[in-house]
């Protein structure tokens, strides 16, 4: 239907006709001449209308409102002097011309928008109930093509290094990933249910088995999860899976992935290979297992310091085979006593009594715990922490989990009060390793996969795995990739042993009759000549929403679920009829009471 898209005239095309197809994004009447903006997902183009050009598509441009849809031709023109003033557009890449209309067509009308597109709104629901119209907006057209840049990076990049693409079943059978399934009745098979996969991980295992080799997959999953801050029902994966690797293999191939991925997208270098850090250093030193790396305020052991102290809150956790730690939130003695407050509570909430703390000011310490302290532990704090004028210390004091857990926190929560990374274009890149490969539930007392069953131990903790009594030592052969502590990407090298998966199998508490029933599959397979592999898959999402700078996955899905799950544009989930729920042989027992 066009000549020329929206973005495209400029000076060079002054005096050739063209013509136009768009919605009208502006419409200004200048004494009786009408200026539109015609916009398509290239850009903006002006179009003038005047008598005297066309008289009847001059009166009809009188009718034109916001997003009708319009067809205008006419002839190129440059933006004229009124009045001795330019009225060139320096902000809009056509702005140095104009269209001057001589035809007007109006293709389609729009009624009054339920929200402005030039405004941010801030109620998202209203935007995803008109997701069709949110997406006119520059910022999410943009979002969806630099969804569609990194994808196409991945596929090239993956393609180039021998990668194929194997699509995997969507109605597949539960694979443990850590969350609750998404559960599709069979109806050819009454009382029988799909799973929707968590993961292909299995899958991607199995197709090592088959001989592919070099696997991957954009691949969509689905976890059942409570939805805790930006989560969605469905995500997408760049699936990962090779033969005869090691883990420093996957580990460049994914730096060069990335690397790919931030060229094409935004032209920007990112360098590498990436720091690594052991779980162990990252928790000790960060607190947290997906450090953000583009601020410091690392925690400090002051096991040293405090070991005879008179204070018996530390020296005493020390006796007990636990630590004592503090951070140094610089310049930040002015905190509000709200603040504290706050801090306080992060740290009640993840497992600590109390946040005990020290503010620098007018040359004093202010704290009710420095009484206790002696001249000798004043001096070794002061230089342990760099202490000066204006700093807030911070410390914790227990078991290392703990206290490692709760001062990340609060190490992140200052940073938010400090600003730390305002206006920090910094990509900190990093890997984090050698992960607990099980962890106890406290409350069932039963071991849990850290990453998932598949898992292999590290080689030389593999005695460990027998010994019973030091399963929370053994460490996994498994890597994350971390950017400004976000969590981008994780994998591991795996078990391709039968004899070592039911081992692992056991270590979690599946006996022999149910691992051959969840997973006889991978066993059998395992027991033809599987080879030796590994991967990892990158949360496409969130790598997306990284590199267009956004702060949710929802900005960068193009038909995303709210924060309940509910897609509000469909009203879906929806409810269905008796007689649809018959044929599966499912009886909804929603208005029966709970069971305990
Ligand atoms: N399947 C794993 C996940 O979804 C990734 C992997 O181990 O490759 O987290």
């Amino acid at each position: 239907m066009r000549t020329h898209h929206c973005n495209e005239l400029r000076k060079a095309h002054v005096g050739q006709t063209a013509t136009l197809v768009g919605w009208v994004n502006t419409k200004r009447d200048h004494h009786g001449v009408i200026f539109i903006d015609v916009r398509d997902r290239e850009g903006v183009t002006q179009a003038v209308f005047r008598s005297e050009e066309n008289a009847a598509a001059a009166e009809l441009s009188h009718t034109l409102r916001h997003e009708d849809v319009v067809l205008v031709t006419g002839s190129v023109a440059g933006r004229p002097e009124i009045d001795g003033q330019s009225t060139v557009n320096p902000n809009i890449d056509t702005g140095e011309v104009e269209l001057v209309a001589n035809d007007l067509q109006i293709v389609n009308r729009s009624e009054v928008l339920p929200f402005q597109l030039d405004k941010e709104l801030s109620n998202e629901d209203i935007r995803l109930k008109h997701r069709y119209l949110d997406l006119r907006r520059p910022r999410m057209a943009r979002n969806l093509k630099i969804r569609h840049q990194v994808a196409k990076a991945c596929r090239d990049h993956l393609d180039e290094q021998g990668f194929i693409e194997v699509e995997t079943p969507v109605l597949s059978k539960s694979t443990p990933e850590g969350a609750r399934d998404f559960l599709v009745p069979s109806r050819l098979n009454p009382g029988r249910f799909y799973a929707l996969p968590q993961a292909p991980q299995q899958y991607k295992q199995l197709l090592q088995v088959a001989g592919v080799e070099k696997y991957f997959q954009i691949a969509r999953c689905f976890r059942d999860e409570d939805l805790r801050a930006d989560r969605q029902p469905e995500f997408t994966q760049v699936d990962i899976e090779a033969s005869f690797v090691s883990s420093d293999q996957v580990m460049g191939l994914v730096e060069g992935l990335l690397a790919r991925c931030f060229k094409e997208a935004l032209g920007t270098d990112i360098g590498g290979p990436f720091p690594r850090l052991t779980y162990r250093e990252a928790m000790d030193r960060f607190g947290s297992d997906k450090p953000d790396m583009r601020f410091g305020m690392e925690l400090t052991d002051l096991a040293e310091v405090f070991r005879n102290s008179e204070f018996k809150v530390f020296s005493g956790a020390l006796a007990s085979g636990g630590v004592v730690k503090a951070i140094n939130a610089k310049g930040f003695a002015g905190v509000t006593t709200g603040q504290i407050n706050r801090l306080t509570e992060t740290a009640q909430l993840h497992g600590a009594k109390g946040l005990a703390f020290i503010k620098v000011e007018g040359g004093e310490w202010k704290s009710p715990i420095v009484k206790f302290f002696s001249e000798a532990e004043r001096a070794a704090l002061t230089e342990a922490m760099d202490i000066e004028e204006g700093d807030l210390v911070l410390f914790g004091a227990g078991d290392w989990a703990t206290v490692c857990e709760v001062l990340g926190r609060i190490r992140l929560e200052c940073a938010g009060y400090l600003d730390a990374t305002a206006g920090n274009e910094e990509l900190e890149f990093l890997w984090v390793t050698d992960f607990p490969l099980l962890a106890l539930d406290e409350e069932t007392g039963k071991w849990n996969a850290v990453h998932h069953p598949f898992t292999r131990p590290k080689e030389e903790d593999l005695p460990l795995l027998e010994a019973g009594d030091k399963l929370g030592q053994i460490r996994a052969e498994a890597y994350d990739v971390v950017l400004n502590g976000h969590e981008i990407g994780g994998g591991s090298i795996r078990i391709h042993e039968g004899e070592l998966q039911t081992k692992m199998f056991a270590a979690l508490g599946i006996d022999e009759t149910q691992a051959k029933e969840e997973f006889g599959h991978i066993l059998d397979a395992f027991s033809f000549g599987a080879p030796p592999h590994g991967g990892l898959a990158l949360g496409f999402d969130r790598l997306v929403m990284l590199i267009a700078g956004e702060e949710s996955i929802r900005e960068v899905i193009a038909f995303p679920k709210n924060n309940r799950g509910i897609d509000l544009m469909s009203a879906s989930p929806a409810e269905v009829d008796f007689k649809q729920l018959r044929e599966l042989y499912i009886k909804s027992t929603r208005d029966e009471k709970k069971p305990e």
